[in-house]
């Protein structure tokens, strides 16, 4: 391979092994990344993981116990060097972006490029502000324009430095749903045309798996999952994975012989001793409905096992897809189904459950 291909493939950020506590608590934990030149990592968790903590560390604002933070291979942080956050090529935009408010549009975005030639900070900011579409506003100040207008100028500002890396904080959580997919889509276009690395932080699934190329999934201070998009949902490592990406429908299990005896037929548990209590765990979408034909269910095939029978709940129909709520017969328990389009079976009437078994996974339980 030749040094220009390993070149090119290199990840330009890098992080290993970061660590950080307050007061005596772990709240980023061993935590390992890297981003390559016009990739997308989302790093995803829930509130209060860790996620901000270790965008802080990248950024050089705040210093880690253990670990290390590399650009382009370069060590911009570790147990001895530490480079300030404004030598580290690195841009910044976070969720309360606030633009100066005494300053226009222009003076915003110009702001990171003092200590160019004027005329060239003047191009910069010509370019940027026609990039996010916002040229015609180059005199104006921030408080007449839209939020969605304020985000724009925020992310030309950002952008202007020409950064080799963005770290984003939940970038769009302030702007309103209909602004958002727009301003998502137009950010990730300039941002892919500079060949940025872009690490974007949101506690959204879906804003990661509609903007990342990867997702590394964190919880209480560690990745517990990198991978792309696509394999993060159809390839949860656990439970709890698998149920941050969507409602998930859970039978329980015990393992005999590799296998888990269900009312739904037989589940594989590869490696699982005899007697592991497993969760059996799937999604509303793969529960698969057929009619009651008096008493009597569809026939058991490979693909979906046996045919178990509840008693309709409730159905409600939410647009583009229908929920539908069972009480099985077998143990009480309620299931949640997900058709596309419109399907409002009455409660109470009974009909015939069946699983994917291709969409199900199977986890050891945890304890409590
Ligand atoms: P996230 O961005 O994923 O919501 P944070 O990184 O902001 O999470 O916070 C992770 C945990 O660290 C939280 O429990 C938070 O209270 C704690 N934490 C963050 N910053 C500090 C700090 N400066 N002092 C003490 N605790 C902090
Ligand atoms: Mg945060």
């Amino acid at each position: 391979m030749s040094a220009a291909a390993d070149l090119s493939d290199a990840p330009r950020l890098e992080v290993r092994g970061l660590t950080r506590s307050y007061g005596g608590v772990a709240v980023v934990d061993d935590v390992s990344l890297s981003v390559k030149p016009g990739q997308v990592t989302c790093l995803l968790g829930p509130s209060g993981c860790g996620k901000s903590t270790t965008l802080r560390m990248i950024a050089g604002v705040d210093r880690q116990d253990a670990g290390a933070v590399l650009v382009d291979g370069r060590e911009v942080s570790g147990p001895v060097h530490h480079t300030p956050p404004e030598e580290r090529g690195i841009g910044l935009m976070f969720q309360d972006f606030a633009l100066f408010p005494h300053l226009t549009v222009a003076q915003n975005v110009g702001f990171g490029l003092r200590g160019l030639p004027r005329s060239e900070v003047a191009a910069r900011v010509r370019e940027f502000l026609g990039k996010v579409g916002m040229g015609r506003f180059e005199g104006q100040y921030p408080h007449q324009l839209s939020g969605g207008e304020q985000q724009r100028v925020a992310l030309a500002r950002a952008l202007a430095p020409r950064p080799r890396i963005m770290l984003m904080d939940e970038p769009f959580s302030g702007l309103d749903d209909r602004l958002r997919d727009g301003i998502r889509d137009e950010t990730l276009d300039v941002l892919a045309a500079e060949n940025t690395a872009v690490l974007l932080v949101t506690h959204e699934p879906a804003e990661a798996m509609r903007m990342a190329d990867e997702i590394a999934l964190m919880r209480d201070g560690r990745i517990v999952q990198r991978g792309s998009p696509y394999n993060i949902y159809n390839a949860p490592v656990d439970r709890e994975a698998a149920g941050f990406f969507s409602d998930i429908n859970v039978l329980e299990g015990r393992v005999q012989g590799a296998l888990s005896e269900t009312p739904f037929g037989q589940f594989l548990a590869p490696g699982q001793p005899d007697g592991t209590p497993v969760d059996i765990v799937f999604r509303p979408q793969h529960l698969r409905i057929d009619f009651d034909r008096d008493g009597r269910g569809p026939h058991p095939t490979p693909e979906t096992g046996t045919p178990a029978r509840g008693v309709v709940q409730r159905a409600r129909f939410m647009g583009s897809e229908s929920l539908v709520e069972f009480r099985m017969d077998f143990d009480g328990s309620i299931l949640t189904a997900k058709v596309p389009s419109v399907f409002l079976p009455k409660p109470g009437m009974a009909l015939w459950l069946m699983i994917r078994r291709d969409r199900c996974f199977v986890f050891p339980r945890k304890a409590g």
